[in-house]
């Protein structure tokens, strides 16, 4: 029997916000104790590297409050609330305290805490509820790590496999986006390999966390990484920070992780989207494609396989995604189908490079053909 003013929910969930309304989350119902958390000063804490970046004080949790979250995410987190509070109990859901309580987010959510690589965000009144999101996914909060992150990079030799290019025979870049996946990636990256090519992941960067073997692993292979934005953003929306937060944030996780430091040299921005204000600010030429395979919406590897085998042409840029299983089936076998029709597979930057076309910030590619707008 439920009683309306004693109640207790602890909700975690750890979800990668923007994918959240697109079913990909993971939810756990739970219920614990929690010690309370100890507030230190911000200065105190020390940033360290370790596969993901983690804050550590004294062995203790890191202080965190509504602050760290912008309206925008505040907005998000109390949807995904109610949207969990709905699935787990209509009850409390439909009741009218619950709808006035939550839709204050700062005095609802009265403690934060640093765990799990996440910040767990909880309401300790009438009723108990716990939310959890990464910590990667509060623009504040990845701002208060990259301000704190010890600039200790320390550079290991990797070695990486050479591709040898021949500038007289034709090519193509086959380029990945949005990933990395744990599988797809690796299957395709050993493929890539054992055809002695390359390609060129653009990655998002909050699918970083677990990932530096892959990321070495595409570098190893003597394949490139590429950014596409932290959360494929839409990059003419956003105002000059997030821009900036969009366009450097991944590099800088990408550098952190990889074992050798791996600089990106190039930038795509999500949906292709591009304005005057992405090309002055952007670091990177912003590498666009001129042959769309379309896989996410045919779905089919035959189709896909097909698209791509009947429309090659020299010096074209390909636009796959690596996050889905039937990509990868097609790519697996048009590796070697590529290479059969005496085309070269290259990275973005060798193709350009034996081409002999530079590169250049805040500049729009097509292919090696189309340049500009
Ligand atoms: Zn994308």
């Amino acid at each position: 029997m439920k009683k309306n003013n004693i109640y207790l929910l602890i909700v975690f969930i750890v979800v990668a916000s923007f994918v959240y309304f697109m079913n990909n989350q993971h939810i756990n119902l739970e219920t614990q104790t929690k010690a309370k958390v100890v507030v230190e000063e911000e200065s105190d804490f020390k940033v360290v590297k370790d596969g993901v970046v983690k804050i550590i004080k004294d062995d203790e949790e890191l202080l965190i409050d509504s602050s760290l979250f912008t309206d925008d995410e505040k907005r998000r987190i109390i949807k995904n609330v109610k949207y969990i509070v709905e699935k787990h109990d209509k009850y409390l859901y439909q009741s009218e305290q619950f709808n006035n309580d939550i839709s204050d987010f700062d005095s609802f959510f009265n403690e934060y805490e640093y765990k799990d690589n996440g910040i767990y965000l909880k309401h300790t009144g009438d009723y108990e509820v716990g939310f959890s999101i990464k910590e990667n996914q509060s623009i504040n909060f990845v701002n208060f790590i990259s301000d704190r992150r010890e600039l200790d990079y320390q550079s290991i030799d990797i070695l990486v496999k050479e591709i040898e290019v021949d500038p007289n025979k034709p090519m193509v870049a086959l380029t990945f986006d949005d990933g990395p996946a744990i599988y797809n990636t690796m299957e395709i990256v050993d493929k890539l390999k054992e055809y002695d090519s390359a390609a060129t992941f653009f990655i998002l960067g909050y699918r970083l966390d677990d990932k530096a073997e892959i990321l070495n692993a595409i570098i190893e292979s003597g394949s490139e990484i590429g950014g596409h934005s932290y959360d494929h953003k839409k990059m003419i929306d956003l105002d000059e920070n997030e821009l900036m937060m969009q366009l450097t944030l991944v590099r800088d996780i990408v550098k952190n992780k990889t074992d050798n430091n791996y600089e990106i040299k190039l930038f795509r921005p999500p949906y292709g989207a591009i304005d005057d204000t992405l090309k002055e600010k952007s670091p990177y030429p912003l590498i666009l494609w001129d042959h769309d395979t379309y896989d996410w919406k045919v779905k089919k590897p035959k189709k896909i396989i097909d698209n791509v085998i009947n429309n090659l042409n020299d010096g074209s840029i390909i636009l796959l995604h690596d996050i889905h299983q039937f990509t990868k089936e097609a790519v697996l076998e048009l590796i070697p189908m590529i290479k059969e029709k005496g085309y070269q597979i290259v990275t973005v930057s060798q193709m350009f490079e034996a081409k002999g076309i530079e590169l250049k910030p805040g500049e729009v590619y097509y292919s090696i053909h189309k340049i500009g707008e």
